[in-house]
């Protein structure tokens, strides 16, 4: 594949000539156990087409009958993004041709979403709020899958096409942003932290995994520029599908440098959908974006309107967790930690996972600075999000006790890391088929101290004149020699006892 080629404007003047405008989507694949309109199962990666019946794979005469299990999630993110609920809100048909949507409609909602005009208060980088306006939620269906196979992975070039209708009328909830105005220079910072933030609420409201590798949580991000004495909203381009929080950042970035440089060459933005690039953060030409008359919505027949009574949606805020940033600022007053410190795990993503790993037994210190510091590196090394590391917070705790116990030096427990991250098994078993744990052997620690200072007799001469410093050479020498297996306190008393 070449990559698409675009000149692109210093960010710095794009954000002094033009203001930003975007308008995020984000379907969140519901986490029920049976589809939106049929029983079939929603189990990620079986075998293709195992999991479809005459209604998803819309064969005539098949109708559907809407999931309840479904509609309560939609009340429940609707009401957790500060939404009014519609008394009564239809099901409408979304026309379009694609192979991966077998009915040629998408059952969808249009111009009665169960929920509208909402909220997200998202905190960005720097600790300020900024506030999102949610324009709607509505309930739909998800398309099942088209795999290319030749040429690059793009139906261009393939030389045949495979579908799989596994995930053909799987439960979506779309969550449509007001656009987004004001934002300048930190556009795409404010994207990527309604989505961190999106992510995160509709994790605690237990709706949805949101693993967004897994496409169950995936954004389209429309972006459009204004210059700055523009009075109407300039013409936007909708970034399909883009798949990591960082990618979101990524692929707004790039959208007002491509547009910026466009427009200042005096062209103009073309109406599409873009392809984003995760390998180099570019994005491409899609399909020319449709109105939404192409689609010719009209009310869907098969369906009576779904109409939840007001006890039930108050039943249902009932059921709403403790929300993501209330629970943060209780935590971090039982931690005591300061806003800053808080604010740092935050943007490294690892507030659930330093909570997860502090109730599997570690202490806050211990847990926070495994996961900002050694796997915050070991996820940028890996180029996955830190919660996409293969390590839970068990298994972080589990070496935090090692080291607590004396078992493992920070060292060493570094490796086990390492190890478990490579998929090499379980802390405890990693130690032990690696010989990793420390030599707890005074004997064999005192015959490397006696060498290393046979080897650097006049480090040996200073310490035995009272420079108690200058064992350090020798400490790091003898851990060198035990392949950092050694208790460096230990080490050092053994030195200074040699020495006196
Ligand atoms: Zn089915």
């Amino acid at each position: 594949m070449t990559a698409p080629t675009a000149d692109l404007m210093d960010y710095d003047d794009v954000v002094a000539g033009f203001d930003p405008v975007m308008g995020l989507e984000v379907h969140v694949e519901l986490g029920t156990r049976t589809k939106m309109f049929c029983g079939c199962p929603t189990a990620f990666g079986a075998e293709p087409n195992t999991q479809v019946c005459p209604v998803c794979i819309g064969l005539p005469g098949s109708l559907p009958v809407a999931n309840a299990a479904a509609i309560e999630s939609a009340i429940r993110i609707g009401l957790a993004l500060n939404c009014s609920i519609r008394p009564s809100s239809q099901f409408a048909r979304k026309n379009y041709f694609y192979p991966d949507q077998p009915k040629n409609y998408q059952i969808s909602q249009y111009d009665e979403p169960i929920a509208y005009d909402g909220h997200l208060d998202v905190v960005l980088g720097d600790g300020t709020t900024w506030r999102v306006e949610i324009e709607r939620a509505h309930m739909e269906e998800d398309t099942g899958k088209s795999l290319h196979i030749g040429g690059s992975g793009r139906i261009h070039g393939a030389s045949h096409s495979l579908l799989d209708y596994n995930r053909a009328g799987v439960p979506l909830v779309e969550i449509v942003t007001r656009p987004i105005e004001g934002a300048g220079e930190r556009a795409p910072e404010v994207a990527r932290a309604y989505v961190t933030a999106l992510r995160d609420l509709l994790r605690a409201t237990g709706v949805s995994d949101v693993r967004m590798d897994q496409g169950s949580l995936r954004c389209d991000a429309n972006v459009s520029l204004m210059r700055k004495d523009a009075t109407e909203f300039g013409t936007r381009t909708e970034t399909k599908n883009v798949n990591s929080l960082k990618s979101v950042e990524v692929a707004v970035r790039y959208e007002m440098r491509r547009q910026a440089a466009i427009l200042a060459a005096g062209g103009e933005i073309v109406q599409e959908t873009r392809h984003f690039h995760e390998s180099d953060g570019t994005t491409s030409a899609g399909r020319r974006k449709e109105t939404a008359e192409d689609y010719r919505y009209f009310p869907e027949p098969d369906l009576a309107p779904v109409r939840p009574d007001a006890d039930w949606i108050e039943s249902l805020r009932g059921t709403l967790p403790e929300l993501p940033w209330v629970r943060r600022a209780r935590i971090q007053s039982e931690w005591g930690v300061s806003d800053e410190v808080m604010r740092d795990l935050v943007n490294v993503g690892a507030v659930d996972l330093v909570i997860a790993t502090v109730d599997a037994g570690a202490s806050p210190e211990a847990a926070r600075g495994w996961w900002v510091s050694f796997l915050a590196q070991q996820a940028n090394t890996r180029g996955v999000e830190l919660d996409g590391l293969a390590i839970t917070p068990g298994q972080v705790a589990e070496i935090v006790a090692l080291v607590d116990e004396g078992k493992l030096t920070t060292k060493l427990a570094q490796q086990v890391a390492v190890a478990v991250l490579d998929g090499e098994g379980e802390p405890a078993q990693i130690v032990a088929d690696r010989g990793l744990e420390v030599v707890r052997d005074d004997s064999a620690l005192q015959k490397a101290v006696d060498e290393a200072l046979a080897a650097n007799p006049d480090i040996a001469e200073k310490i035995r004149g009272g420079k108690v410093a200058a064992a350090g050479k020798i400490v790091g020498d003898v851990m060198k020699a035990t392949r950092g297996q050694a208790d460096p306190a230990r080490v050092k008393e053994l030195v200074i006892a040699a020495c006196s």
